[in-house]
């Protein structure tokens, strides 16, 4: 199954729903900053400055287009003509679109950002609703405990000794943590996930982050996992912690 390549096919459809989704968030936000809520108008607002943003910026990123995944077959759908680290839902290859076709992702490639997803252990969790806050870890644990409703999950996780950013033998062991929050049926439950011992070289620091995860297949949502730098330490991650990625539709 597996080929070097495989063709993109621009689609107009897409482009036509992409701009109705654009304008259908435009619209819903100008409803939605005229009711009373403070809350609705912050979210109306926000559709009301992104709908029109999306289709002024659509346009410019070329035909969004249709292919099939090089290494397993399934469908992939890019926002543009030229789109890399698409992630494949049905194989978690990274794929790059580009020239009208769909290539494998340069295994070795380390981005500015976390951007390469890999699952985590915690099945509840779907949303991730707190920005990043950079903090002392323990402190953070400790208030947490004493003050917050939540829990602490650590992830118990077998990490590939090397730095996650650029594979060097690792010279210091970071903990990592982020607070989101697990949906329920009256309030959420806030959490704050530790991740310990991720080994870093003297160079790198902040190579993975809790996160929202997206794929590239059509009617797939999101799921909740972990974000590398590292292409190559994050296939060495899943490699070495084989869960699956809890997808909600
Ligand atoms: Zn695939
Ligand atoms: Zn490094």
């Amino acid at each position: 199954m597996a080929q070097q390549e495989t063709p993109l096919k621009p689609s107009v459809l897409l482009l036509a729903r992409n701009m109705a989704i654009a304008a259908a968030c435009a619209v819903a936000g100008y409803f939605m900053v005229q009711t009373d809520e403070t809350v609705v108008i912050i979210l109306g607002g926000a559709l009301l400055l992104c709908g029109p943003l999306m289709f002024i910026a659509l346009p410019f990123m070329g035909m969004p287009a249709r292919g099939a995944c090089p290494e397993c077959g399934g469908k992939i759908e890019t926002m543009g003509s030229s789109q890399q680290n698409l992630l494949c839902r049905g194989c978690n290859s990274y794929l790059d679109a580009g020239g009208g076709k769909l290539v494998r992702s340069d295994p070795n490639r380390v981005t500015e950002q976390p951007v390469f997803a890999a699952p985590s252990p915690w099945k509840d969790v779907t949303l991730v609703v707190y920005p990043t806050v950079s903090f002392s870890v323990q402190d953070a644990i400790q208030d947490w405990m004493t003050t917050k409703k939540g829990g602490v999950r650590v992830m118990d996780a077998k990490w590939p000794q090397v730095c996650c950013v650029c594979g060097k033998p690792p010279t210091r062991l970071d903990t990592v943590s982020r607070v989101f929050a697990k949906p329920g049926n009256i309030v959420d439950t806030q959490i704050i996930g530790v991740a310990e011992d991720v080994p870093y070289c003297n160079h790198h620091k902040d190579g993975i982050i809790f996160e929202r995860i997206d794929s590239a297949t059509p009617g797939a949502s999101g799921c909740f996992g972990l974000k590398f730098r590292s292409l190559a330490y994050r296939n060495a991650f899943m490699k070495a912690n084989p869960w699956p990625f809890t997808w909600h539709q």
